[in-house]
């Protein structure tokens, strides 16, 4: 079912209203958040479960069954509510325009969840260089405060729920959940072996969810909408609308909340204005972060935009930053430049992602001006294979699918290249 305007759930997603409190209350925000804690813990639970929502930090995760995960009586340890606002992945930007523009979304978003799960505070960790947001969530907490919506019997509900904000130093893996957690205790930002999840053991070793902006933004009006209204869009297991980043070579680059499952190039026709130059003129598009690049035969396939779609073509929805590229593009170049950024990012715990990383973007660089050995596009393949998989959290997997992907889709190109410079060489020899 398509979107209209009034059922998108960021009514201020552009900016083109004030975020304070009265402005967003007059768009809906805090309407009956009272009755909705009234519902009870499983009650919300239950609705979560059945809106179908799966986290929107990139994963996936059903969001209601994590939330169930959190203990049902306290064993003496308080639970915490986390929120991710460590928002980096390539091409992402969507939580840093919630926070800008719709804040209290969130922070209604916070206490509900915080509710549910019996959580006694929660924590955005918001990336360091989201100062100027940062800026606008303490005003806006500070305002929902004042108001009494949050503390001490929130929205007078009896619960007692203290929000606080975090702000990171700006290390892609501090987005990693446990690697957030380590960084909020004031450690080093390295992941942890999982299991234990941090249901189990995770802020200060005690009962924790983490979960992205978006996904905690959208409860709120799950919760006065329904499950059965937010489930109606999209298809299942995929359900509801999603914040799609659409950059790169389209006439109108933007953020849009759209129906989950959209076909892609519905997505990018009737938001981004198409492709810059026409369809023709199209080389490939990555779906989602860093996920694999797909090429336009599978687009005119009509590929939906979902986790089970794109996981179907080998590549990942991710946090849905949609990269379009044109065919003025050097898509080797574009491929190692991410990789240099796994590198760059790679925390250094696991020898695959270390070492690895940095192997593969040497080896990138080579295959960008075609100084390499055809047999050696195997080796890299090669390696790439021994990395994934072989580390504690998922960045390098995020580093290596995409040159697998290059691999698949372009390697006559990269063939070409390495005999182009081939030829050059010795033609210079030859002179
Ligand atoms: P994951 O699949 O390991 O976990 C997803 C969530 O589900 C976690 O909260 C985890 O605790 C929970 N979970 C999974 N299995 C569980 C189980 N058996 N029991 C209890 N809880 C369980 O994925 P991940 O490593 O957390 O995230 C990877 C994703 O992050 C990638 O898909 C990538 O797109 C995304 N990502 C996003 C950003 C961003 O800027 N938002 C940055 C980097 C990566």
């Amino acid at each position: 079912m398509a979107l209209s305007d009034k059922d998108r759930i960021f009514q201020n997603l552009y900016g083109f209203q004030p975020w304070n409190l009265s402005a967003a209350r007059k768009r809906g925000c805090w309407d009956g958040t009272g009755a909705i804690l009234a519902k009870g813990r499983d009650a919300i639970i239950e609705e979560m479960k059945n809106s179908g929502l799966r986290g929107r930090g990139g994963a996936g995760f059903p969001t209601g069954m994590k939330w169930s995960f959190m203990p049902k009586q306290s064993d003496g340890r308080p639970s915490y509510l986390v929120v991710n606002a460590d928002e980096s992945e390539p091409g992402t930007c969507k939580d840093r325009d919630i926070i800008r523009h719709d804040p209290q979304t969130l922070i209604e978003g916070c206490l509900i969840a915080g509710f549910a799960m019996g959580a006694i505070a929660g924590y955005i960790y918001i990336r360091g260089e989201y100062y100027n947001e940062s800026v606008v969530l303490e005003a806006a907490i500070q305002e929902a405060y004042d108001a009494g919506l949050l503390g001490k019997n929130a929205c007078g509900s009896g619960y007692d729920f203290d929000l606080y904000v975090h702000r990171g130093a700006g290390a892609y893996i501090c987005g990693e959940e446990t690697a957030l957690i380590e960084s909020l205790e004031g450690k080093k930002g390295m992941p942890r072996l999982k299991p234990p999840f941090p249901a189990a053991v995770g802020l200060y070793g005690c009962p924790t969810t983490v979960n992205n902006v978006e996904t905690i933004a959208v409860v709120p009006e799950i919760m006065r909408r329904g499950a059965e209204w937010f489930s109606s869009f999209g298809r299942p297991k995929n359900s509801g609308t999603k914040i799609f980043c659409i950059q790169g070579h389209v006439n109108n680059p933007c953020n849009v909340e759209a129906e989950m499952s959209i076909p892609m190039r519905e997505l990018i026709e009737r938001y981004a204005g198409g492709v810059r130059g026409g369809w023709d003129n199209l080389l490939c598009v990555i779906p989602g972060g860093s996920s694999t690049p797909l090429l336009p035969k599978h687009i005119c396939d009509d590929v939906l935009m979902d986790f089970d779609a794109l996981r179907e073509h080998r590549s990942g929805l991710g946090t849905a930053g949609v990269i379009v590229m044109d065919k003025s593009t050097d898509v080797i170049k574009a491929i190692a430049r991410l990789s240099a950024f796994y590198k760059h990012e790679s925390c250094g715990q696991c020898t695959p992602c270390r070492e690895g990383m940095g192997w593969v973007k040497r080896m990138m660089d080579r295959m960008v001006t075609g100084n390499a050995e055809i047999e050696e596009i195997d080796v890299l393949e090669n390696v790439t294979r021994r990395i994934e998989g072989h580390t504690i959290c998922a960045l390098a997997d995020g580093g290596v699918w995409p040159v697998q992907g290059l691999i698949r889709h372009y390697r006559p190109l990269m063939e070409e290249r390495i005999q182009a410079y081939k030829a050059r060489h010795q033609r210079l020899a030859a002179e």
